[in-house]
């Protein structure tokens, strides 16, 4: 394959290093640690491409899809943590593989809008937002950025737009983010592509199956995402290569590569450092009103809020976005995000906010899970690029934090077997 084949095949994702010991296909038997979407889609791609190599898969807990869950309440449906796919082919091939084609749609196009609240003000986020920003700043911080490991904070120089941002993505403020982890197309980091960007870009677009997605849209599943990691299980389990094991947490790479009598190059480990990686904590809640109750509240996929004297950081519009049903018929559902940081750890503080934020009264109101989100500090992509691999690491506490990189990654470990 060129390299001209894999940029076509991955796009920017091959900007973010691959952290796998070449060794890793010369074994006999792989032992993958985590069940998450990294997990589960490794132990897909590599078990189709090598069926007579034997696979393990260790999960800590007794469920699959690791944060990814979809929360439901008589007709009401949400997301717990990702809830839909922004464009690259990998997703799409995995859609197309899942045979999950009819289940997957894009999003409504009235609800493209997203708003940042900034000094109590919502402000539309465009190609205007650039003057907010600064254009004369920004273009000096990028050709900055290009030197590495700064943060997004001086990446942004408006410091609510690149709170927001860091916030609406990875649940910490921008000081705390690197830029080259969240933005390496803008950064520059790693390798450029062989071709100009354009004509990249259009390459890229025809290899799309399915449809093709526009620009700036994003993409979502009837039954929300339970849906891809119950299709994506349902096919491993019927691959006999494939074991699974629940209820058993590894305690190290070198430690399960014991267990499992393998050497180290046959531990793909996609769970977190241990004790070396830092985390935060964000809580989810869905909040469900009547239509007339929030007639005042305009169409679109949500707010973003970097004022951290309030509890919520975000407001995602779920009925709004989504082709698939996610609330009953004459009823509007939204999320709202509630980092730990900024929060007093009481519901009725959410409560409070959320009714001065959309409308008193909502209809149905439910806190919908917890979850521990990775930090990735200034300098954390220049760190995975020079990490060790004695074992090999995916997912999204390494060099990527969405499922368009989880699932992209996936195919590109599967592609050195
Ligand atoms: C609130 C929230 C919103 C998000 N929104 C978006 C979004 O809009 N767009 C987007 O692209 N992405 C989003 N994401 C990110 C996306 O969900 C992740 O990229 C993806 O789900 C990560 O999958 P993973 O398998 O790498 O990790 P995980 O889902 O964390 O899976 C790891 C698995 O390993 C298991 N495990 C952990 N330790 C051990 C151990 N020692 N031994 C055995 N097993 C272990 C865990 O139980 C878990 O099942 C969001 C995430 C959250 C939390």
């Amino acid at each position: 394959m060129t390299s001209l084949d894999e940029w076509v095949l991955h796009g920017d994702e091959m900007r973010r290093p691959l952290l796998v010991n070449p060794k890793i296909s010369e074994s006999t038997k792989l032992v993958i640690v985590g069940a998450g979407l990294s997990g589960l889609c490794c132990a897909y791609r590599i078990a189709k491409k090598r069926p007579d190599l034997e696979i393990i898969l260790h999960e800590k807990s007794s469920k699959f899809g690791g944060v990814i869950s979809t929360w439901k309440e008589n007709e009401w449906l949400c997301d717990v943590a990702v809830n839909a796919t922004r464009p690259h082919p990998a997703f799409w091939r995995l859609i197309d593989d899942l045979n999950l084609n009819s289940f997957f749609k894009t999003s409504n196009p009235f609800a493209k809008s997203r708003w940042v609240l900034l000094d109590g003000k919502r402000h539309k986020l465009s190609w205007r937002t650039i003057f907010k920003i600064g254009p004369i700043k920004l273009l000096r911080s990028v050709k900055r950025s290009r030197n590495g490991g700064i943060s997004v904070s001086e990446l942004i120089p408006n410091k609510q737009i690149a709170d927001a941002m860091c916030l609406g993505i990875v649940n910490d403020t921008s000081e705390n983010v690197d830029a080259d982890f969240l933005f390496p197309s803008l950064t520059k980091f790693g390798e450029n592509p062989p071709i100009k960007k354009s004509k990249l870009n259009k390459l890229i677009s025809e290899t799309y199956p399915i449809f093709t997605p526009k620009k700036g849209s994003i993409a979502s599943i009837e039954g929300g995402m339970q849906t891809l990691i119950d299709a994506v299980v349902s096919e491993i389990t019927k691959l006999e290569n494939v074991t699974i094991i629940h209820d058993s947490s590894a305690e190290s790479p070198e430690s399960i590569a014991k267990a499992c009598q393998v050497g180290m190059e046959s531990v793909l480990w996609t769970v977190p450092l241990g004790k070396d990686q830092s985390s935060s904590e964000i809580s989810i809640y869905a909040v469900g009103y009547k239509q007339e109750q929030v007639s005042h509240i305009e169409k679109g996929y949500g707010t973003l809020i970097p004022d951290t004297k309030l509890p919520i950081s975000g407001i995602l519009h779920e009925s709004d976005v989504h082709q698939s049903q996610r609330s009953p018929a004459g009823h509007r559902l939204f999320r709202l995000m509630v980092p730990h940081s900024r929060w007093d750890k009481d519901d009725s503080s959410v409560k409070k906010c959320a009714e001065s934020l959309i409308a008193p009264n909502p209809e149905i109101f439910a806190k919908i899970g917890v979850r521990e989100i990775p930090k990735y500090e200034p300098g954390h992509m220049s760190r995975m690029e020079e990490m060790e691999t004695p074992c090999s690491y995916a997912g999204w506490c390494y060099s990527g934090v969405s499922i368009t990189h989880v699932v992209d990654e996936s195919e590109r470990i599967a592609d050195l077997f």
